[in-house]
């Protein structure tokens, strides 16, 4: 029997996964980031040259505010989620180029596989906010949305990973820090306290205004990705690839920028060595809203006030965090390096090389056009060595590899780079082909 447009459309309807009215728990996680938000601004103003020790009002206040919160959390994960305070001391322009005290507050969820559990994903939202003068730490900087959304992201992000049973393979870390308008200061020492503690960075998040929406028809948060030289770009933008991959495009926007025109965040201290970090901003911006004193002028309300905030859309950018740190972190190591050798001859080859891990099921060699800015799957394999594909030309797609799990997951893509060139004067076995 033929079936009727009806039931075809019925069909169609539920064949779309992400575009359902929100579930009941992301109704409750945006109630959550709510209380989380206004706890934040409860504390005035979070400058981060105001007061440390003062319970009521400052940044302190608003490290309280991130450590309750990682703490009930923690109480609940049966001792599995750590809550540490970094106190360290920092100086740069912004700060009069005086060394001042500051403080990140990180939730630690150690890895469960020693193969894996010394790579860490983190996420991280910045606790200080500033009025219109950045080194105003009297007057009220509500600091709703810039950035009290992204430290919410990250605690419903530790509240929603901690809770997972059996855990993830690699360690999860779940960040407020400090100094991020005093010029990423705060940023900068957790790159730092990562290497101290040994950790490698598998992937970096900065979820910076991520709590209004401003009346987008667009939805979709950006999510911000550095570029690279030519075929390899950035292992941030293998991280905005594989997030777009899970979530579907109807549900992020990806830009290819390292950040909005001229302008930057936590993410950067990470992307500026190398590492795989991007940044969640909301759809739209509205700048009266942002770095600006409360006040009302000519019928305009300028402040980041709690008014203006979206917490639908809040919970949403916390659950896409967390289906990006989930999957990394379960998954098995990205290869160490890929290397495609094969120029002037008809077959590409590729060398993939890999530690050994019994949970690995094999890798995934990935292909795409120039032009194109999504991979495709070209073939998969077992084993770690060298890959001929026969008749294909090293010359016009971009090749990449990445791992694949027993249980599917998969690793961020590493692009493949040129085999190094023979030395100089070297003769080739077959002549090359003109
Ligand atoms: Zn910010």
């Amino acid at each position: 029997m033929k079936p009727s447009c009806a039931a075809l459309a019925v069909f169609a309807l539920l064949a779309v996964p992400a575009l359902a009215a929100p579930a009941p728990a992301a109704s409750a996680a945006a109630d959550e980031a709510r209380a989380i938000v206004s706890e934040l601004v409860a504390c005035g103003t979070r400058n981060s040259l105001s007061s440390w020790t003062d319970p009521k009002r400052g940044i302190g206040c608003g490290r309280d505010v991130a450590v309750k919160r990682f703490g009930e959390i923690a109480a609940k994960s049966g001792g599995r989620l750590k809550v540490i305070v970094d106190k360290y001391e920092t100086s740069g322009p912004r700060t009069g180029n005086a060394k001042v005290p500051m403080e990140n507050v990180y939730a630690v969820l150690e890895g469960t596989d020693p193969l894996r559990q010394k790579t860490a994903y983190v996420v991280s939202g910045h606790l200080d906010s500033r009025a219109s003068d950045v080194m105003d730490a009297k007057s009220d900087a509500p600091g709703a949305d810039d950035d009290g959304s992204g430290v919410a992201a990250s605690i419903l992000s530790a509240a929603a990973l901690s809770s997972r049973p059996g855990g993830s393979r690699a360690t999860l870390i779940f960040a407020a820090v400090a100094g991020e308008e005093q010029g990423l200061l705060g940023a900068r020492r957790l790159k730092e306290w990562l290497g101290q503690q040994g950790y490698q960075v598998g992937g970096m998040i900065t979820d910076d205004i991520v709590g209004a929406t401003n009346g987008s028809k667009d939805r979709r948060p950006r999510v911000f990705s550095e570029g690279g030289p030519d075929g390899v770009e950035s292992p941030g933008r293998e991280m905005a690839r594989r997030l777009e991959e899970l979530a579907g495009r109807e549900r992020v926007r990806l830009v290819f920028r390292r950040d909005r025109f001229g302008r930057g965040g936590d993410h950067l201290p990470f992307v500026e060595v190398g590492l795989p970090a991007v940044r969640f901003t909301e759809p739209l911006e509205v700048y009266e809203h942002q770095h600006q004193d409360v006040r009302e002028d000519k019928g305009v309300q300028y402040g980041d006030l709690i008014r203006f905030m979206d917490f639908p859309f809040l919970a949403e950018v916390a659950a896409l965090n967390q289906a990006i740190l989930a999957e990394l972190a379960a998954a098995p190591a990205p290869p160490k390096s890929a290397v495609l050798g094969g120029a002037v001859t008809p077959a590409a080859k590729i060398r993939i090389d890999a530690e050994p891990d019994p949970d690995r099921k094999g890798f995934e060699i990935l292909q795409r056009e120039t032009t194109d800015t999504r991979w495709k799957v070209l073939r998969t394999v077992g084993e770690p060595g060298q890959v001929v594909l026969d008749n294909t030309s090293t010359d016009n797609e971009f090749f990449a590899v990445r791992s694949v799990g027993k249980d599917g997951r998969k690793s961020l893509a590493v692009p493949c780079v040129p085999a190094p060139a023979p030395p100089v004067g070297s003769v080739p076995a077959k002549p090359p082909g003109r």
